[in-house]
């Protein structure tokens, strides 16, 4: 197996997916699930305007980036 980096890419916005979960947009055009679903994946920030808000320009690794994946649709 090989090593490698995954990329990190800043979030730009968020929407929510037909399920109700949270969904980072990054800056690459590539979409990902920050899901909060306890005990498993604890995102509570996800949860208030607020907490996103302060989440923007973080950066996520974006692994559709080391695929070579096209941009995601956005709604
Ligand atoms: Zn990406």
């Amino acid at each position: 197996m090989r090593a490698r980096l995954t990329m990190e890419r800043a979030i730009v916005g968020f929407h929510r997916d037909e399920h109700g979960h949270w969904v980072a947009q990054l800056a690459c055009g590539h979409d990902q699930h920050v899901r909060h679903d306890p005990p498993w994946q604890n995102r509570p920030w996800t949860q208030t305007a607020a907490g996103r808000a302060g989440a923007l320009a973080r950066l996520l690794p974006c692994r559709q980036c080391d695929d070579g994946a096209p941009p995601d649709a956005r709604p």
